[in-house]
């Protein structure tokens, strides 16, 4: 639950780059490889691979195979029938004689929007894709090109999967007041209820009740009915469901624990364990072994991880980040860590809230090296794990900020107008050039390593009573955390900003971006579904209402446009403290109905007129509001007797030959799981 995903997506990380001026737009353009509908594609760079010693880079290459072969896992879990979809779609695709003319370009849209997806529905919106091709042309196709051997579904069920518009219309529907369960296309769960969901749940965590290791209860199953009809778990590990993937993940772990240092091979190892015997027991005592891990170079999230696409906060989905450090920028989250005491001790929230001490934060900056799963092709630009609450508590948690990343997302929105279109005043702009990336790096790190592990909840509240409204909350208290401490003159004493200008900037771009910029990717008449997207939001308009007599945000227009300006930036930090007060309040006494009360009130529904007007000025500017990437590849070099002698990596720049490759070598499990 503890991802931060870039609001970079949106250009506002453009802008510290504008301060090296823009020379270089025409060759800095392949960053971009690929452009459809809402996307754009990028290539992201790994510097120092090639000086990394042979150990680690081979080491790397095994964690990036382990990476790739989850892929269908997570197409499955997304909805039952995306994999027979897919090869259907790449087997029309790859086999098609005519690859001209606007039935086919729109066909080749839709599935780059599917690989890209992980799947028939938005990555963000969750809403399924409409088809831009006509049912009556791609009938032609089917009948051409799929016949009784390539068939992995019938033609009339796969044509209502794509053009039925109400079947299957949302992967995750978290709509107030309706069977969040039956009303979502995911594959989490089949032929229960929510009712059905929560009482089976309910009675599990009632008879572990009093646990100080409490099991994260359902986190790597589809609940579903056996023969009989009685209500089971179905666990994904080898000899269960998504075995065929997940034989090929241990066999490239095997290979990675041969080569590890001992601390290492033992984390694998006990990875490996788990992925054999599926019991939660084994993946808690994987996370400790692998948050106490801070030593080693190379590193790797590979599992069942994050629970966003269950709209009961449940079920996680597969992933892995294969990174090694980046040792110049982890100094700055060492400073950070070295003072989260200080930090905690003078959180503005009250006192029986915050931590007595706070453990084992550890803070570093990552290259990536691979990205797989639910980490791709979209990614998140931080992440902080393991997410049991109780390891967090006694282990602490490890925080990752990932440059190269952001740094590409930097390099690929060099020059493409968004500053000059929403941000008014010259001053503003000059500080966000200034300080724009370097700001964005900040808040990022202190959302990270602190702003996440900040906190504690009062005596009998359990951590689960916000239901479906709590990766939103847990994600505006961090950002509250970030934002607080960046105005604060202790990050000046410590040498980690040597002006609070670097704050200020930070505080225009997040206002703007929460009240304004970001709706440009909602649709028109719907409302913010995204926690992410509802945190930030949230906490705009909350400063934005309770700072208007005192005019801390104004919403100014002019020439027919609107703009969101802050004008006082300290009174601004101190609205922040009210509402992080407010937040973990909430969050430490389990208050739902407060919670709901202020998500409902501030960070779901959209002023039409507003919206509608964002939409156009961005679409004027031909900013794809999503943002997501191709992974570079490894090649193992081998001397005459068969010995490694080094990894040679490069960098492709085809988007659809990427997820092509990766369909035929990278996929190992059956069309219907
Ligand atoms: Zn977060």
């Amino acid at each position: 639950m503890n991802k931060l995903f870039g609001f970079t997506i949106m250009g506002v990380l453009a802008l510290t780059a504008c301060t090296t001026a823009n020379e270089s737009v025409q060759e800095e353009q392949p960053w971009i490889v690929d452009r459809f509908d809402d996307i754009k594609v990028i290539r992201y760079e790994v510097p120092g691979f090639n000086e990394l010693p042979l150990e680690d880079k081979v080491l790397i290459y095994y964690l990036a195979e382990a990476a790739k072969c989850g892929r269908d896992i997570l197409f499955d879990q997304n909805f039952k029938y995306n994999l027979a979809v897919r090869r259907t779609l790449e087997q029309i695709y790859t086999a098609s004689e005519v690859r001209e003319g606007a039935q086919f370009a729109a066909f080749e849209k839709y599935l780059k929007k599917v690989w890209f997806a992980n799947g028939i529905h938005h990555h963000y919106s969750n809403d399924k894709f409409t088809p831009e091709f006509s049912e009556a042309w791609f009938r032609e196709q089917l009948a051409s090109y799929i016949n009784d051997e390539n068939r992995h579904i019938e033609d009339d069920l796969l044509c209502k999967i794509i053009f039925d518009k109400e079947l299957y219309a949302s992967r995750l529907n978290q709509t107030a007041g309706v069977d969040v369960i039956t009303s979502s296309a995911n594959n989490y769960y089949e032929g229960v209820t929510q009712a059905e969901v929560e009482a089976f749940y309910a009675k599990m965590i009632a008879a572990d009740e009093g646990n100080p290791e409490p099991i994260s209860y359902g986190l790597n199953s589809k609940l579903m009915r056996n023969e009989k009809g009685e209500i089971v778990e179905n666990v994904w590990k080898i000899g269960g469901m998504y075995s065929q993937a997940i034989e090929r993940i241990v066999f490239w772990l095997e290979k990675a624990a041969g080569v590890a240092n001992p601390t290492q091979r033992e984390i694998l190892q006990a990875l490996i364990k788990y992925y054999n015997t599926g019991d939660l027991k084994d993946f808690d005592a994987y996370n400790i072994l692998w948050v106490k891990d801070t030593e080693s170079n190379v590193d790797v999230v590979n599992g069942f991880i994050e629970d966003y696409g269950d709209p009961l906060g449940r079920k996680a989905s597969w992933e892995s980040v294969v990174n090694f450090r980046d040792e110049e920028a982890c100094h700055r989250t060492e400073i950070m860590a070295a003072n989260a005491q200080w930090f905690e001790d003078n959180a503005p929230i009250n006192p029986a809230y915050r931590k007595a001490e706070v453990k084992g934060v550890s803070a570093k900056v990552i290259t990536v090296a691979m990205l797989g799963g639910d980490c791709y092709p979209a990614t998140a630009i931080g992440i902080n794990l393991p997410n049991a609450d109780w390891i967090r508590k006694e282990y602490g948690s490890k925080s990752v900020t990932i440059d190269n990343i952001t740094y590409a997302y930097d390099k690929a929105a060099l020059g493409n107008g968004f500053m000059e279109e929403f941000v008014l005043r010259e001053e503003d702009r000059e500080r966000m050039k200034q300080w724009g990336k370097y700001s964005d790096d900040l808040h990022t790190d202190l959302h990270e390593c602190l702003g996440h592990g900040s906190g504690q909840l009062a005596p009998g509240t359990k951590g689960n009573e916000l239901r479906t409204y709590s990766s939103t909350l847990e994600e505006a208290r961090a950002d509250l955390f970030a934002l607080y401490y960046l105005g604060d003159p202790k990050l000046i004493e410590i040498g980690l900003i040597s002006t609070l200008d670097v704050a200020w900037a930070q505080y225009s771009k997040y206002i703007m971006n929460g009240m304004q910029t970001q709706l440009s990717r909602i649709e028109p008449g719907k409302s913010v579904e995204e926690s992410h997207m509802r945190n930030r939001k949230l906490i705009a308009e909350w400063c934005y209402e309770k700072g208007k007599a005192e005019n801390v945000i104004e919403i100014v227009k002019k020439d027919g446009k609107s703009y969101v300006v802050v004008n006082d930036f300290e009174r601004l930090r101190e609205l922040f403290g009210e509402l992080l007060c407010e937040v973990q309040r909430i969050k430490s006494e389990g208050d739902y109905e407060a919670c709901k009360e202020l998500i409902e009130s501030y960070a779901v529904q959209v002023d039409p007129e507003f919206h509608a007007e964002v939409i156009a000025r961005n679409k004027a500017l031909n900013i794809e509001p999503y943002g997501g990437f191709v992974n570079p590849e490894y090649e193992l070099v081998t001397d005459a007797e068969g010995n490694i002698v080094d990894v040679k990596i490069s960098y492709p720049a085809n988007y659809v030959e990427q997820h092509l490759d990766y369909s035929t070598n990278y996929s190992f499990l059956p069309s219907i799981n």
